[in-house]
């Protein structure tokens, strides 16, 4: 689905044409490429004279608040509810980045539904539902910030691309190719990377301002987790963590503190799929990550109403941390001959 020409139509302001009403969301518990893509295409919108709000279904990581145009996220919560509902009334055309099924936005999902807007949907994920009018989306994409340099460059606009846009456009190519070193590293991810670069951006800022600002107490969560929590299931090349309620208040953890402790389950020597089982606001929040042909995406899909990609999927329960631990004990067998067959 590549309504590139429509979505142009909607944002190009025809002369006399008045600015739009525009509304981009993004998943729950926002990552890099959620929030660059989001304030990357909110930047670029206003420079192409538009009324732009960027809402997010809930907080995310201190680490993200740097990007251009952050101070004027609205991050949904009960006390906004109101405010928020008024502006999805408002809202002309509404952009939906980084997910493909609604129900990825929480309480934000009814307000996406009932709106009168124009839905466009941006995403790489595997399973669009079909609740936007148009769409600008590519599984094969590394990133949605990936999709926003290409619609900006197709819409002829390349020229706005300025600092602030690119930094955040940058940071989203770069986190979810895992620093440019997943399989989803393309030589397209490549040449975005290097357009970005050309414009100045400050590369080694960028990754120090996502990674090297780790409060002490996300690492004393991580070394408690390697030390105490990590388990090592050989006979099915899988190793899992997982934390309760408890453990992460000992450890006054925030919401992005567990981000990325599912890959140094991975990187355990001769293991092919990790897991991460959290206990976070009246949910088990799951995180799966996987080499090769193995699917954690299927996985996720089949047995923890989740989905992803193929190496990187997430999923939730209702059950409880013991009881979703259990389960997915009990469905390793399923996939035991493909685990033991990747490598
Ligand atoms: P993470 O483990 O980093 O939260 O998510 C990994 C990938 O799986 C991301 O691409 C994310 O969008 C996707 N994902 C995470 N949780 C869910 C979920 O509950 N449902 C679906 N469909 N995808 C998810
Ligand atoms: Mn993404």
């Amino acid at each position: 689905m590549q309504d590139i020409d429509a979505i142009g139509a909607i944002i190009g302001i025809p002369p006399g044409g008045a600015a739009r009403n525009v509304l981009i969301t993004t998943h729950q518990n926002p990552d890099a490429d959620a929030m660059g893509s989001s304030l990357g295409l909110a930047g670029y919108l206003r420079k192409k004279g538009h009324l732009v709000t960027v809402v997010t279904p809930t907080d995310y990581s201190q680490n993200l608040h740097w990007m251009s145009g952050n101070e004027n996220v609205i991050a949904f919560d009960e006390k906004v509810r109101v405010s928020v509902s008024e502006l999805f009334d408002q809202a002309d055309v509404i952009f939906c980045l980084d997910f493909s099924a609604l129900d990825r936005i929480r309480d934000l999902a009814p307000m996406v539904r009932q709106s009168r807007a124009r839905k466009i949907l941006i995403d790489h994920h595997l399973e669009p539902e079909s609740f936007a009018d148009l769409a600008l989306w590519d599984p094969t994409a590394a990133a949605t910030a990936e999709l926003i340099f290409q619609l900006i460059v197709d819409l002829g606009d390349k020229h706005l691309i300025d600092v602030p846009i690119a930094e955040c456009l940058y940071s989203g190519l770069m986190t979810d190719t895992g620093s440019f070193r997943h399989p989803n590293t393309t030589g397209n991810v490549h040449r975005m990377a290097a357009e970005l670069v050309d414009l100045k951006i400050d590369v080694s800022s960028i990754h120090r301002r996502i990674f090297d600002n780790v409060t002490l107490d996300k690492f004393r969560l991580l070394g408690y987790v390697l030390n105490e929590k990590l388990k090592v299931l050989p006979e099915y090349k899988f190793a899992y963590i997982t934390l309760t309620d408890a453990e992460l208040k000992r450890y006054r953890s925030k919401t992005g503190d567990t981000e990325g402790m599912v890959n140094y389950a991975l990187a355990v020597d001769g293991v092919v799929m990790a897991a991460i089982l959290i206990d976070r606001n009246d949910e088990i929040r799951m995180s799966f990550r996987s080499i090769g042909n193995f699917s954690v995406r299927d996985l996720a899909n089949k047995h923890f109403n989740g989905g992803g990609h193929r190496n990187a999927a997430g999923g939730r329960t209702k059950l409880s941390l013991a009881e979703t631990e259990q389960k997915l004990l009990t469905v390793l067998p399923e996939y035991q001959q493909l685990l033991l067959e990747t490598v």
